[in-house]
């Protein structure tokens, strides 16, 4: 690890205007993402901004939505009550995340920003990477595929998004708040993720020295039913080969509204628009369960070591799709 100066902030104004200036700096809350790229040689920020003193920890409920700020632990959001109660696909994307003692360090704001578990990317000095190096190609393309995306690669980068709980984070078009140095904004989740087209290297829409603060989850109507279903090659501390987040509010045995969101196939949080279409106004069954996965993966460009992953996407999301609906008719 290269030495790098450490700095505690004492307030959020303080930190964002010291990363804003330095292009080398970096922010540094639990540590769990930024750490480790240190280790591993793909990050070398000269200066950690320690933001962990900041007032930005606590899940507030409001009358419409439940607000996290974003120095909130994994393992303290899961354990809200009303999270149990309203949100349980968050929940359940919680705790399928990460091990207990991560979950305790890590927060909520930085799993939102972990970086792919590309081994290429994570391999500096050996790998070509257009996301950690750009310009230097992308070793996966040619390599080991099997933890990659199928939908929203580029011929620049296949990298899969690894958060658990972003993904129905995004079914729920939660919103992000940003302080940067001009004030500040709210980003929607479903826009705050770039897919990496021709520059990989940019993976969301911060901008130096933005700061993630709190996010918001409007609260689902009562009543709906939420489910998360990872799929991993074993049964804990592992990523998603596929994932399914789905909500689903129905009324006299039809469906009011669904919202779909897919992991471990994206290279980003994948919202599946056109499978939430084929189920507003149906009713649940499997045969629209099946057309709905079809649709939902009908735009992926799989490889040859990632083939498997468009039916393993489609069982999982029909399987998650008759969880949520088995007692609603
Ligand atoms: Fe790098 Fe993306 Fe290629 Fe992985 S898939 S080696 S992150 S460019």
């Amino acid at each position: 690890m290269r030495p790098f100066e450490y700095l505690r902030a004492d307030d959020a104004t303080q930190a964002v205007t010291v990363v804003t200036i330095d292009p080398r700096a970096a922010f540094l809350a639990g540590g769990t993402t930024q750490v480790d790229l240190m280790k591993d040689g793909v990050a070398a920020p000269t200066r950690l901004v320690d933001i962990t003193r900041l007032p930005l920890g606590g899940v507030s409920h409001e009358r419409d939505a439940v607000r996290v700020g974003a120095l909130t632990t994994m393992e303290e959001l899961a354990a809200d009550p009303v999270v149990a109660e309203r949100f349980a696909f968050v929940r359940e994307a919680l705790l399928a995340g990460a091990s207990p003692q991560l979950r305790n360090m890590a927060t909520i704001g930085g799993n939102l920003l972990q970086r792919t578990r590309c081994r290429y990317f994570r391999d500096p000095g050996v790998a070509a990477c257009d996301k950690r190096d750009p310009g230097s190609g992308c070793a996966a393309i040619e390599g080991v595929q099997r933890m990659h995306a199928i939908l929203g690669t580029s011929g620049r980068c296949i990298a899969l998004h690894a958060s658990d709980v972003a993904v129905p984070l995004t079914a729920l078009d939660a919103t992000v708040h940003v302080q940067g140095v001009a004030g500040p904004r709210l980003v929607r989740l479903t826009e705050f993720y770039l897919p990496p087209g021709d520059t990989p290297h940019l993976e969301n829409v911060l901008r130096q020295g933005e700061l993630i603060t709190a996010v918001e989850m409007p609260l689902p109507p009562p009543g709906t039913r939420s489910h998360y279903l990872k799929v991993r090659d074993r049964a804990s501390y592992e990523f998603a080969l596929t994932s399914a987040a789905v909500a689903v509010e129905t009324d006299g045995g039809v469906i009011v509204r669904a919202r779909v969101a897919l992991g471990g196939v994206g290279t980003i949080p994948w919202r599946a628009w056109d499978a939430e279409d084929v189920l507003a106004g149906a009713r649940p069954g499997r045969a629209v369960f099946e057309r709905a996965a079809e649709a939902a993966l009908a735009g992926a460009r799989p490889l040859p070591g990632t083939a498997f992953k468009v039916e393993l996407a489609e069982r999982t999301l029909v399987r998650a799709l008759e969880t949520v609906t088995e007692d609603a008719s």
